[in-house]
């Protein structure tokens, strides 16, 4: 009997840990086709960063395929010629922050292995998937796959350029729109003044890949609230599992004080914050579902700037960065909105709201953005999900977070019914189970629907992939 198809859309971690995990746990095999653009699966948004700058923001240690992996990776990163030739990837503490590249060199080592050792057919197809009708999904290279089942694994969109920047600068040298493009800054003089819009992760990013290229200019990053992610906690530290009971059904202002309580527990013993974090972080998944729709928008609206600095956290080489540019005075870090913007001449001038109060105005050669990738736009951004929701085959989830799944990660069409041979897989499905986007999480989503898919892919039940 021939083997059930699986098309996954998008190689990023992801798309490529599925397709690993599909693999492994089929006995009979299946034929997985794997469309990504990019030349190597297990790349996508995060790991194809070619800066040296742009490190794994947690130990080696924590990023595995599975939990049973734990550990695979950093041995992995140890024998291979990356770390003999990066000493700056050992921090002090002993822990090894290796380059985003080597995660995603390492995945798509797994997944050769996964084709070679494992009785499914396992395919990387250089190309974009356009569009899907009945069973077939269609590429931009005119290729048609007959699919059982098919899986949407695309998670991060561009960046979107704020409103007001795009119309005063469109077109203009100053504006950096997609800091993740190739030679994005290879027009940025050592000494030029630089405004960055957003103070996340990317930010930090920019920050890192300006330093090493030697560009010592003023810098000024600003956000409404002007947060800095937060650093990892130095060497091992003990877990903090969270204390009985661990998940009560609480509301969002429950859990709020619960973790404040944790918090201080934990710090009587000498536990830092960090630990307690990781575990209510672990339970992500739980938690979320069980609050209410409105208190997931409270969420979103007030508390998730302040989650997501001191959940997503930085490589202490780039905090060191951080911290030595804004000793010296080189980075001010501004909690402002931007009132006003203008070119001018080959700069641009811009005139910064102050949260507190007071206008500052601030002349710059170089506006980057880095708000990141624009996850409420996912179903605008590419012409296969355009087509999907136009035709009510999918929708976007209530919250603005990427794609409407049911608790198996079935999508849900226009009418509410879900389509067990058409799944999301990754943080674009996240406005259903919540925390969805560090590695753990991400790779423990993937093997779950593998399990669900071959679940559903018996050959009786074998049937289209959209309605
Ligand atoms: C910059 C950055 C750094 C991060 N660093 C870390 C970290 O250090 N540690 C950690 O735990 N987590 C990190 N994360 C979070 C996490 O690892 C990622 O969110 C995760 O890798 C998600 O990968 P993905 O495959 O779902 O998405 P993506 O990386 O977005 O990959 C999706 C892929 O789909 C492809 N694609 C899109 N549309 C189509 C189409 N129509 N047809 C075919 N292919 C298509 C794209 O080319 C892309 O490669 C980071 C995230 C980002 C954005």
């Amino acid at each position: 009997m021939a083997k059930p198809r699986v098309v996954i859309v998008g190689g990023g971690f992801t798309g490529t840990a599925l397709a690993i995990h599909l693999a492994r746990l089929s006995p009979e095999g299946l034929e997985i086709t794997l469309v990504e653009p990019r030349p190597l699966p297990g790349h996508g948004v995060a790991y194809s960063a070619q800066d040296p700058a742009h490190r794994i923001n947690v130990p080696a240690g924590r990023m595995f395929l599975s939990a049973e992996e734990q550990g695979d990776f950093e041995r992995w990163y140890q024998s291979s010629p990356a770390f003999a030739d990066d000493p700056g990837a050992r921090w002090e503490d002993g822990k090894l922050y290796p380059q985003r590249s080597a995660f995603g060199r390492y995945v798509a080592e797994k997944f050769l292995e996964a084709a070679t050792t494992t009785p499914s057919t396992l395919r990387h197809l250089h190309d974009r998937a356009t569009r899907l009708h009945g069973h077939t999904v269609e590429t931009a290279g005119g290729v048609q796959l007959r699919a059982d089942a098919v899986v949407l694994a695309i998670s991060h969109p561009p960046p979107a350029v704020p409103g007001a920047v795009a119309q005063a600068l469109a077109r203009h040298p100053s504006l950096i729109a997609d800091p993740w493009q190739p030679g994005a800054f290879d027009s940025i003089g050592g000494r030029d003044r630089v405004a960055i819009i957003g103070t996340g992760l990317s930010m930090a990013d920019v920050v890192a890949s300006l330093h090493r290229r030697g560009h010592r200019g003023p810098i000024t990053a600003f956000s409404r609230r002007g947060l800095l992610p937060r650093p990892n906690a130095r060497g091992d530290y003990a877990p903090w599992p969270l204390r009985s009971p661990a998940l009560p059904t609480l509301s969002l202002r429950g859990w709020l004080r619960r973790t404040r309580q944790e918090i201080a527990a934990a710090a009587e013993q000498g536990i830092s914050w960090q630990a307690v974090l990781d575990d209510v972080r672990a339970h992500g998944q739980q938690i979320w579902p069980s609050l209410s729709l409105a208190d997931q928008q409270r969420f979103l609206r007030h508390l998730r700037p302040w989650w997501d600095v001191h959940r997503y956290r930085i490589a202490p080489q780039v905090a060191a960065v951080i911290a030595e540019a804004q000793a010296q005075g080189r980075l001010q870090v501004l909690a402002a909105r931007l009132k006003q913007i203008a070119p001018d001449g080959e700069a641009a001038s811009l005139i910064l709201q102050h949260r507190h109060g007071g206008n500052e105005p601030l002349q710059v050669d170089r506006v980057i953005v880095t708000t990141g990738p624009a996850h409420g736009a996912l179903l605008e951004s590419q012409p296969l999900l355009h087509q999907l929701a136009q035709q009510g085959v999918v929708q976007a989830d209530p919250l603005g977070l990427g794609i409407l799944v049911n608790e198996q990660a079935e999508t849900l069409n226009r009418q509410g019914e879900a389509n067990p041979h058409l799944l999301v897989a990754g943080p674009a499905a996240r406005g259903r189970f919540g925390e969805l986007m560090g590695l753990p999480q991400v790779a423990e989503h993937a093997e779950a629907v593998a399990r669900r898919l071959l679940h559903t892919l018996t050959p009786t039940r074998r049937c289209p992939a959209s309605r």
